[in-house]
């Protein structure tokens, strides 16, 4: 169960010195893509912050969500925040099972009632009067309306959570529905991705701890911060689209030389999500930079709007005359545009660098 110490508190316990603590609230604000001029109210906010009850249910999912937050190798900002939370009930990562577990639930729910985040992945079936999905005998579609019934909000988590997912594919035998489709008089926020981006995840939570609310969210949900621009718009490779230059298999010239993906079915311009800039596995890579397209992954409807593979129907822009344009500028341009190329590269990795306790504690 919670314990009422503060987020200060618990970072001392870690070993975390003041000036620490400072740079913390820096990387937390940088996490959140907030203003400088904004770090002493997250400093005063993450000084007193208590530790807010979480009760994280897992409905129809593959667990990959919970992988990719607790995928961590070193103690970083994002898994400062997230040991801070009180998680009081989460299918996988309690110790405790059967009764024990489901008190642990509702104790939770009675003890913080109100006041408690609902953490939610996966989707919930509907077909067969919720059949489809139980725990502890009973349906998920219980469990959510049970637990939603005493949130302060909800973090849908995953694109199956959010919108339905893989198991809402055609033709989706479960009936299977994302959160929304249930719960309409709470709080909301959709973090899609399959899975998402654990620092996407940590951030909305390090939201919540600083304003006790949820980030400004876009028209389907999402995070404002983290979902506001596509993939296709802070892609690296995107140079290379605006000159035509475009791999045509996965081991052709242009694969080598990281020429766009747009050919070989990269979704990058119709998704909103965060890849380009925050990357995975802590900062090292994401997967156009690992030379495959975007899939679509974080987008209502993923699955069934078209095969991974299919390029999307035409460019956008005027490709051919800009293309004609790069040939004329020959071999100079091109090695202009690969310096871009780089440049922009490293500045999307600076701007979401991975800080661990031993970088707060480090003098300079
Ligand atoms: S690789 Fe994808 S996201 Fe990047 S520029 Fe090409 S189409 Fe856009
Ligand atoms: S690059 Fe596209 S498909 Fe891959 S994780 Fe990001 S949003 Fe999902």
């Amino acid at each position: 169960m919670a314990e009422e110490i503060t987020l200060l508190e618990s970072l001392r316990r870690r070993g975390v010195s003041r000036r620490g603590f400072l740079k913390f609230c820096t990387a937390t604000a940088s996490l959140m893509a907030l203003p400088p001029a904004l770090i002493p109210r997250v400093a005063a906010a993450l000084e007193q912050a208590k530790r807010p009850s979480v009760i994280w249910l897992s409905f129809q999912e593959c667990t990959g969500c919970t992988e990719s937050l607790t995928r961590s190798h070193a103690p970083t900002v994002e898994s400062l925040i997230f040991d801070h939370i009180s998680l009081d009930y989460h299918h996988t990562l309690q110790a405790a099972a059967g009764d024990a577990a489901e008190h642990a639930r509702e104790e939770a729910m009675k003890q913080h009632h109100g006041k408690y985040i609902l953490v939610v992945d996966g989707s919930i079936p509907l077909a067969e009067n919720g059949n489809y999905s139980t725990i502890a005998g009973i349906s998920n579609l219980e469990m959510l309306k049970e637990c939603a019934e005493g949130a302060a909000a909800i973090v849908s988590v995953g694109t199956c959570a959010a919108y339905g997912g893989l198991p809402m594919a055609k033709p989706n035998p479960t009936g299977a529905v994302g959160v929304s489709e249930i719960i309409k008089d709470k709080p909301i926020v959709n973090v899609p991705g399959c899975p998402p981006i654990p620092t996407v995840i940590t951030g909305v939570l390090a939201h919540f701890l600083v304003f006790g609310s949820l980030p400004e969210l876009d028209h389907l949900g999402r995070p404002k911060v983290f979902f506001g621009q596509n993939i296709h718009d802070r892609c690296y490779r995107r140079p290379f689209y605006e000159r035509g230059q475009f791999a045509e298999t996965f081991d052709d010239e242009g694969a080598r030389k990281g020429w766009c993906l747009y050919k070989l079915g990269c979704k990058g311009p119709i998704t909103y999500n965060a890849c380009a800039t925050n990357k995975w596995n802590e900062g090292t890579s994401w997967p156009v930079e690992s030379g495959h397209g975007c899939i679509g992954c974080s987008e209502p409807g993923f699955w069934d709007f078209g095969g991974l593979y299919k390029a999307l129907s035409v460019p956008t822009g005027n490709i051919g005359s800009t293309a004609v344009a790069a040939a004329a500028l020959g071999v100079a341009a091109g090695a202009g545009l690969a310096a871009m190329n780089r440049s922009k590269k490293q500045a999307a990795a600076k701007a979401h660098e991975t800080m661990t306790v031993t970088d707060l504690n480090k003098e300079t």
